[in-house]
């Protein structure tokens, strides 16, 4: 291969290597060694994620063609390093593929391609293997300075979220009823863009801890508090949302891909905003733990009330 590639031998595998790599002009440089050997800048460390998608428990064939089921995969992975403030290093995919996946794996390729070049991580490695369903496992690799992890939570901070709510779980919903998605439901539904940069801004500008949106934002709020051993307040009534969603829809909407930091309440939102052209609203607070213990409450219009459900995959 041309590309820094290195010539690879013969045999099935390697010609659907080939297939996938003749898509991947300059975005995988080196692949053909039996292991990727990557450069850590000085005074960074390496940062290590992997997430794993399977066709009918994360994804429908039916729902999303080849190309964004691919971006999507490594979306879902590189956003878990924007959730840590990190630069991607690069990305390794697992591909277990059927007959049938095999004879399109062109398309999964241009969607692996594209998330690459969007989200600025090369291909440096990857394993194909048979299967009775399309499997994409994909491990991502990046570098941080400041990481921005799950504990550092302070009673004072406000609870802040990037975007608007709501779009994923209502184009789940017009998917399982057999509706076409509108052009606002489908977009971060199939093309989800992880927030890396914004995140390193957020660390610049004091967060103190942070996640990804994946599992609904009253989910993984609450995973904030769990690991900062923290009190956190989530306001339903102040959740942006996208039009047609409710507060209940927003809170429990999964794989969102948006940021949810704990910073200052007096964060430059005005900036934030000026900088990515994207929303920054504050959704709730941090308070001192009191008895019995840390965790989430939800408060709609100042009135506790029950946590709303969180998100699953819809075969359970
Ligand atoms: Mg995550």
């Amino acid at each position: 291969m041309n590309d820094g590639q290195i010539p690879l031998g013969p045999g099935a595998e390697f010609e659907t290597v080939r297939a996938m790599l003749s898509r991947w002009s300059g975005l995988a440089p080196g692949v053909g060694d039996d292991a990727a050997l990557l450069d850590v800048p000085a005074g960074q460390r390496l940062v290590v994620s992997t997430d794993t998608s399977v066709e009918n428990v994360h994804f429908k064939r039916a729902w999303l063609t080849p190309q964004e089921i691919a971006y999507r995969a490594a979306a879902a992975a590189l956003s878990d390093l924007a959730a840590m403030g990190a630069t991607p290093l690069g990305m390794v995919i697992a591909l277990t593929l059927t007959e049938e996946w095999r004879a399109q794996i062109v398309l999964l390729a241009d969607g692996f391609a594209a998330a690459s070049r969007e989200l600025g991580a090369p291909i440096v490695g990857g394993d194909l293997t048979a299967g009775s369903e399309l499997s994409i496992g994909v491990t991502v690799l990046g570098a941080v300075k400041h990481a921005l992890t799950r504990s550092g939570a302070r009673a004072g901070d406000a609870l802040w979220v990037t975007g608007t709510l709501g779009g994923p779980l209502l184009a789940l919903r017009a998917l399982e009823n057999g509706t076409v998605l509108v052009p606002s439901q489908r977009g971060r539904f199939a093309h989800p863009i992880p927030r890396m940069r914004e995140a390193q801004w957020l660390v610049a500008h004091g967060a103190t801890s942070g996640i990804d949106c994946s599992d609904g934002v009253a989910a993984d709020a609450s995973h904030l508090a769990a690991a900062s051993g923290a009190k956190i307040v989530l306001e339903l009534d102040r959740l942006p949302l996208v039009a047609g969603a409710t507060s209940e829809d927003a809170a429990s909407s999964g794989e969102e891909y948006e940021l949810i930091v704990t910073a200052p309440a007096t964060l430059d939102r005005a900036a934030f905003e000026r900088e990515f052209g994207l929303p920054i609203t504050a959704i709730g607070q941090v308070e001192a733990v009191e008895i019995p213990a840390p965790g989430l409450e939800t408060k709609n219009r100042g009135q506790r009330v029950p946590l709303p459900r969180g998100h699953s995959h819809f075969s359970g």
